[in-house]
């Protein structure tokens, strides 16, 4: 019998620069596992978006290993379980995988760990999710960064990030035989398999969520919105950043690899200054690694102290107006459909509807933080987790508190000729630029005139921002 490994696969959904599978078919043949085992990640297994997601990237993952003679074998939870059976059936004697950092995911991974240990099964581990050691950087006084450019300026100056040219998606070898496997249908990732309506049509016209999608989106990055990303990547309105986000999150596209393109792009074309304000980003996704690593309790507990006393509000029907794009704000709006409709939201919007739920709704982040888990095919516990606390206030390196976005300037500034909100908000879309941003400011005549009846065809503003304004920092004074 041949020598057999079996490549646990979790996110890394892809075959080049994998450093788990080019060590398993350099020790023998290869078996590609993939174990359903929700219930192991505690309150942040994939939400629904994501589950979308992952169905497709799964179906894709098996059809490119198929045209290396391998395949995709599934399984469900526990999966220590798992693994022991498929490793029994093909006599495989070790398992390797990449590391995974999110908490919930270490601790049951460490688990697993030592099961196949006191089994006799091999292990081996490997990074790939993130570019930084978390534990090698570390301040001069030592211990974890809490503000971001001196992180950023160490990682950079220092050549703390492992990059380097991608590794070369290995010959794979096939098992003597290969076990059973699960139709990944039967893991019921997709709404209607659960019974539920089929909600994924705005997901699957934006997306195409495969290994060919996540390149030929990071070709179009670097070809046409790299080189103005630093001008528009805060324009709503235009297709001012990568939306690389969920290709990184599920893996079909390891950093190493982004970083890569866009360095080996700035080097051929001497385009560094225009490269550099993206990198940042790709390192700001390190920083909110960073941050879940050393503070774990994060996804959950308010980092700041004080803020755990903050007189939150509780308004079941303010927050289900937020999350289905119904608070008269029409930047808030358009920001909450494009997240429904197609499972993404553009950065600069993202933090504008986050400080209005926490600050002029005074609502807790965490039910922000959930509804993104839910929504979003990017849903990331250490992005997730890190910007919510950041906008809120109560994160390190975090927005003051006082801060707090004026939701009709956000949206003049940057959705100046409101097309973001014509596209999202189409009842609003026949009014013109100067009324789009503020419609209760126009009288209820015009508006009329225009299609548009306040309370009718589109809501009255929640609150008013500058009261709400008032009331907010009058509750952080009292924890301040
Ligand atoms: C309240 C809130 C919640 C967020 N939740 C998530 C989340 O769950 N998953 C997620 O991937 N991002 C999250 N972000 C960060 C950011 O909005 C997205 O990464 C970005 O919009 C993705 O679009 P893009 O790929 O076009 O970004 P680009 O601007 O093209 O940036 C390239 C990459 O850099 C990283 N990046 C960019 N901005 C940030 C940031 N602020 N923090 C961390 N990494 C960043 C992402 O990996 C992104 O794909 C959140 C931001 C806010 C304000």
């Amino acid at each position: 019998m041949k020598h057999a490994s079996l490549v646990w696969y979790r996110h890394s959904l892809r075959l080049r620069d994998h450093p788990a599978l080019v060590d398993a078919a350099e020790h023998g043949s290869v078996v590609p596992v993939f174990v359903w085992a929700p219930d192991e990640e505690g309150p942040w297994s994939p939400g629904g978006a994501a589950q979308w997601w992952l169905h497709h990237a799964l179906q894709d993952l098996d059809a490119r290993l198929r045209e290396r003679g391998s395949r995709l074998i599934v399984r469900t939870g526990p999966t220590a379980e798992a693994l022991r059976d498929v490793a029994e059936t093909t006599g495989a004697t070790r398992v390797v995988w990449n590391r995974r950092y999110e908490p919930p995911l270490a601790r049951r991974d460490a688990e697993v760990q030592k099961i196949l240990d006191e089994q006799g099964i091999e292990t081996r581990v490997f990074e790939s999710q993130i570019l930084h050691d978390p534990e090698a950087v570390e301040t001069t006084s030592g211990g974890p960064y809490h503000v971001y450019t001196p992180f950023w300026k160490k990682v950079r100056k220092e050549n703390l990030l492992r990059t380097g040219p991608p590794l070369d998606p290995p010959a794979l070898d096939a098992p003597d035989a290969w076990p059973a496997s699960d139709p990944i249908d039967a893991l019921n990732l997709l709404p209607e398999s659960r019974g539920e309506s089929d909600w994924g049509g705005g997901l699957r016209d934006t997306w195409t969520p495969t290994i060919e999608g996540a390149h030929e989106r990071l070709d179009h990055a670097v070809e046409h919105v790299l080189g103005d990303y630093e001008i528009t990547r805060d324009r709503p309105d235009q297709e001012g950043t990568t939306r690389l986000s969920p290709y990184l999150h599920h893996g079909h596209l390891s950093p190493n690899q982004v970083w890569h393109r866009v360095a080996t792009w700035a080097d051929d074309t001497g385009r560094h200054d225009e490269a550099e304000p993206f990198l940042r980003e790709i390192v700001f996704r390190e920083f909110s690694y960073h941050w879940l690593y050393h503070y774990p309790d994060t996804p959950t507990e308010t980092y700041r102290d004080k803020f755990r006393d903050f007189p939150w509000r509780d308004d079941a029907e303010a927050l289900a107006r937020w999350k289905r794009g119904q608070t008269g704000y029409p930047i808030v709006d358009a920001g909450m459909r494009q997240l429904y409709e197609t499972g993404w939201m553009h950065n600069r919007v993202r933090m504008i509807v986050a400080s209005f739920l926490t600050k002029d709704l005074m609502l807790h982040w965490r039910h922000g933080a959930e509804w993104f888990w839910d929504t979003l095919v990017d849903a990331d516990l250490a992005d997730n987790t890190f910007n919510w606390q950041w906008t809120a206030g109560c994160g390190a390196d975090a927005q003051p508190f006082f801060r707090i976005f004026n939701p009709v300037s956000q949206s003049e500034r940057h959705d100046p000729n409101g097309d973001y909100i014509r596209r999202y908000v189409p009842e609003l879309s026949d009014l013109p630029d100067d009324a789009l941003h503020a419609p209760w400011e126009e009288s209820d005549a015009r508006l009329r005139a225009l299609g548009v009846t306040l309370g009718d065809t589109y809501p009255r503003p929640i609150v008013d921002h500058a009261e709400a304004r008032e009331d907010a920092l009058a509750a952080y004074e009292q924890v301040k």
